[in-house]
């Protein structure tokens, strides 16, 4: 496919001739061979770990090098059991991690592939829409406002296209693109016949045939050197990682101090007084909490996935947690989209639709202009296009008004589209006589501009009123004569008007459901929308949003407005009406300023600025372009308004569930820290071998961590406040509470420890004191569920991943604890039936102090 000339250079004949193409695209079998021959168009990534490499970085951890040393040591100075069961527990363990690693890594990769995007084909002469992936060279390509250039190429078609090339230039301005060749070497920036993967549309269409695709693409050359799409680390991995860090310092201390009072004090083999103490740091340091949340965030994310949201970045899931306001767009969210003509205006007076008729005279100019001025086609086939026009295109049909016949025998010239800026657009149609040009928008902003007395701009303003103060969404319908075919924004004036069209769209039946449960959430829904004010006063207040002490104001109103003002009026308003996307942004920030955590919906090209000002930007997935998904945190596939309110439920059961984890991770760890530093002070034999702490802490202490971070999710949670904003996981309480249940389960395990001590000695008392702990922190699990008690109660069955985990410990303890040709490998005595009563009944007896305690202090029930 080597020309002589760069793909700029090359007239359009010699393009179709070297690609081996045509004005109708590729065949799909054309497609499938090359689709073979170059590879799906993605880029590779660089840097991607393999599973072998996942599974050795489960040993890159300081403190497990130590360990494995150590007991190289000690393996050289005779024991070798030890040695190996170190070596097997930890290898155990890093297949554990693996696992957990790769189950993560593929959950987040099924995210990115449902959020990928898809481009617009023409294949065997169809316009097609298939993955991104699958573009070959050779293909033609459609392009529209919104959309991602998914592969290089060469522009065929272009009307008035602008690109955001900025990934590729850095220019942030879009550049306009134009046809025909271009002489000469030119720089990327300036090639403005082509357009390159990883750029956005940001007005206008086009067409491109692809020239290169996957690493052929320029976004390829230089994607050698970015980073692969690693995920950044959210908010709460950071502040586990510090508090991880500091935490490490002080258990590193006291496992130095351990060493030293063994060593000097006890006169013990340095050998063993060191591999206890790395021993018990592994044990201690709780590593596993950044990935733990990994794990847990991104099962939630599968979940959510199931129910129509899609995550594209982690740190959506967490912040979800603490959303306190929801911004919605009206149309399509919270309303069905399905519109249908209610009534008309024209001739002075209110005209029921079923009454519409086409052969009154007054009536038929608005009729057909709705008609002309629409993009929308309805057929046999169903209905393409904007509901809006669909219901103005579906108006005429119903009535015997034939659609096609209508648009041929006034074919369309030229257009000037709709933008929700302008709020308004105009089609250019040829007359016998002339040129008429049809303009339809919003009431307010169409009366500007047409010629009307006051008497008559009075009367349609009523009716305006009155259509609206029912909810109904309005449009004014206007026509002028214009002499020249290129018409410009300048002529969209001096119109004439025709009439109003009035269409209804309900409310989706599950937005009042869902407005409630955010208010008994403590999160603010506001409505913020393009529509006229009155009509989104009436939805919202049908729904719940608009209520008693707040109100509907335009966003005009906000223009005059500092930003202190601003900060002070936002918990005011709860609708926004006739908003441009610069108001989404300051109202966005004014709520953030005020210390909101701020989800907002957006759909169009213009929206992307505020969806990422916006904490939690939430695209549309089904009218929603690639720029404003591209620009969000998460997407909707439903485009519903209750499935925002569900994300932020699933939001807030996640982060409920990682607490459990760490709850159970570091109470856990306490008890153990306690018991150890006890002897020490008491100058006790050492409770534990090594091998007993990595036993609990590698294997038996992983699986119901994990088992609490798919807790079942509950409705409870949407009946608190949010989160605040700043409020770290590792709150007073939360570390009071995780060294109070430490401290239970330590006296526990002391007690076991000296019964053992005082019936047969050190290896019977470590015995003792290490099945104790493994067993209660095994019952913990239960006790980590809720801040209530769940004993006999039916929540304590409800996790069957926890009763599994439970199980899964019961048996490798009784395995460790009951085989006798395990026990030297252990460390452990031989136990009596009644040794073995002790221990159930101690740790079964930490979990019932602690339900005990939780019942005192935060009620009976779970
Ligand atoms: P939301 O912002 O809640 O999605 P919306 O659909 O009303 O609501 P926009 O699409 O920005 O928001 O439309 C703004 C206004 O422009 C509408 O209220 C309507 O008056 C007018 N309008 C919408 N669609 C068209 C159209 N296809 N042709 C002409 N005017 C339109």
């Amino acid at each position: 496919m080597e020309g002589k000339k760069e793909f700029w250079q090359r007239s359009r004949v010699e393009l179709f001739r070297d690609l081996e193409s045509s004005e109708s695209g590729l065949t799909a079998d054309q497609a499938a061979r090359r689709l073979e021959q170059y590879g799906p168009n993605e880029l590779r990534e660089e840097g991607r770990k393999s599973v072998a490499r996942i599974f050795l970085e489960q040993y890159a951890d300081f403190l497990v090098i130590i360990l494995i040393l150590a007991a190289a040591v000690s393996a050289v100075l005779g024991d070798v059991e030890s040695t190996i069961v170190i070596l097997v527990v930890i290898t155990m363990n890093a297949i554990l991690g693996t696992v957990q690693t790769v189950k993560a890594t593929a959950s987040l990769d099924s995210l990115r592939q449902m959020s990928a995007p898809t481009a617009k084909v023409l294949r065997d002469g169809h316009l097609i829409q298939i993955p991104g992936r699958d573009v070959v060279p050779g293909d033609v390509v459609a392009l529209e406002a919104g959309d991602a250039v998914c592969a290089d190429g060469r522009l065929l078609e272009c009307a008035s296209l602008k690109c955001a090339e900025s990934a590729l230039t850095g220019e942030s301005l879009p550049v306009e693109k134009e046809l025909g060749e271009i002489a000469g070497e030119v720089p990327l920036g300036d090639r403005k016949n082509m357009v390159f993967s990883g750029s956005f549309v940001t007005y206008g269409r086009g067409q491109f045939l692809v020239t290169g695709t996957g690493m052929q693409t320029e976004m390829g050359k230089i994607a050698a050197l970015l980073k692969s799409t690693e995920e950044k680390k959210t908010p709460l991995q950071v502040s586990l990682d510090q508090f991880g860090r500091k935490l490490s310092i002080g258990i590193l201390i006291i496992c130095a101090a351990i060493f030293a009072v063994s060593v000097f004090l006890r006169k013990e083999d340095v050998v063993n007084a060191f591999v206890f103490a790395v021993a018990l740091a592994v044990a201690a340091i709780p590593e596993a909490l950044s990935s733990i949340v990994t794990i847990v965030l991104s099962f939630g994310t599968q979940k959510m996935a199931r129910e129509n949201a899609i995550i594209r970045k982690l740190q959506a899931v967490e912040g979800l947690g603490s959303v306190s306001v929801i911004c919605s767009d009206k149309t399509g969210t919270l309303t069905q989209n399905k519109m249908t003509v209610k009534a008309l205006y024209t001739g002075g007076k209110i005209i029921r639709a079923e009454e519409a008729d086409f052969r009154d005279p007054v009536q038929e100019p608005l009729l057909r202009t709705a008609l002309l001025c629409s993009d929308a086609t309805v057929d046999e086939h169903g209905e393409v296009g904007d509901p809006t026009e669909t219901a103005l295109v579906r108006l005429g049909e119903d009535y015997g008004f034939d659609e096609l016949a209508t648009r041929s025998k006034w074919p369309r010239i030229t257009e000037i589209p709709f933008d929700s800026d302008r709020k308004m657009m105009s089609t250019v149609h040829q007359l016998s006589g002339g040129l008429l040009m049809a303009t339809k928008g919003a009431v307010d902003v169409l009366l500007d501009r047409c010629v009307i007395s006051d008497e008559e701009r009075a009367q349609v303003e009523a009716a305006n009123e009155r259509f609206s103060s029912q909810g109904l969404r309005v449009l004014a319908f206007a026509c002028r004569t214009v002499t020249s075919p290129a018409v410009s924004l300048a002529d969209e004036n001096g119109l004439t008007l025709l009439g109003l069209i009035a269409m209804m769209d309900p409310p989706r039946p599950e937005s009042k459901k869902a407005v409630a449960e955010c208010i008994a959430a403590g999160i603010r829904p506001i409505m913020i929308t393009g529509d006229h004010k009155v009509t989104a006063a009436a939805i919202a207040k049908e729904i719940g949003i608009l209520t008693e002490g707040t109100e509907a104001v335009e966003g005009a109103v906000i223009d005059k407005m500092s930003d202190e003002e601003l900060q002070a009026f936002v918990p005011k308003v709860s609708v926004y009406a006739r908003v441009s996307p610069e108001h989404k942004i300051r109202i966005v920030r004014a709520w953030q300023e005020r210390g909101s955590l701020v989800a907002m919906t957006g759909d169009g090209v213009n929206d992307a600025p505020a969806l990422k000002q916006a904490d939690i930007g939430v695209a549309m997935g089904v009218t929603g372009t690639e720029v404003a998904k591209d620009a969000a945190g998460m997407v909707l596939t439903d485009d519903n308004f209750a499935t925002i309110v569900q994300a932020v439920k699933n939001g807030r059961n996640v982060y409920a569930n990682i607490k459990r984890s760490i709850q159970f991770l570091l109470s856990g760890n306490a008890a153990a820290i306690i018991t150890v530093l006890y002897a020490s002070l008491l100058a006790l034999p050492v409770p534990f071998a090594a091998v007993h702490l990595l036993f609990i802490n590698l294997l038996t202490d992983s699986l119901p961590a994990i088992a609490l971070g798919l807790e079942p999710h509950t409705d409870a949670v949407m009946r608190e406040k949010p989160r605040p904003r700043e409020e770290g996981i590792l709150t007073r309480d939360f570390l009071t509470s995780v060294v109070v249940e430490g401290a239970v389960i330590a006296a526990a395990v002391i007690t076991a420890f000296h019964l053992g001590l005082s019936a047969g000695g050190a290896a019977l008392g470590s015995t003792m004191a290490f099945a104790t702990l493994c067993l209660s922190r095994l019952f913990h699990g239960f006790d980590c569920k809720s801040a209530r008690p769940v004993l006999l109660t039916r929540r304590f069955w409800d996790n069957r991943f926890l009763l599994g985990a439970f199980a899964v410990g019961v048996v490798l303890l009784g395995a460790v604890l009951l085989i006798p040709p395990l026990e030297p490998l252990f460390q452990v005595a031989a136990l009596s039936a009644g040794q073995v009563g002790i221990i159930v009944g101690l740790s079964f007896g930490s979990m019932l102090v602690i339900q005990l305690l939780k019942a005192l202090l935060h009620g009976k029930r779970a």
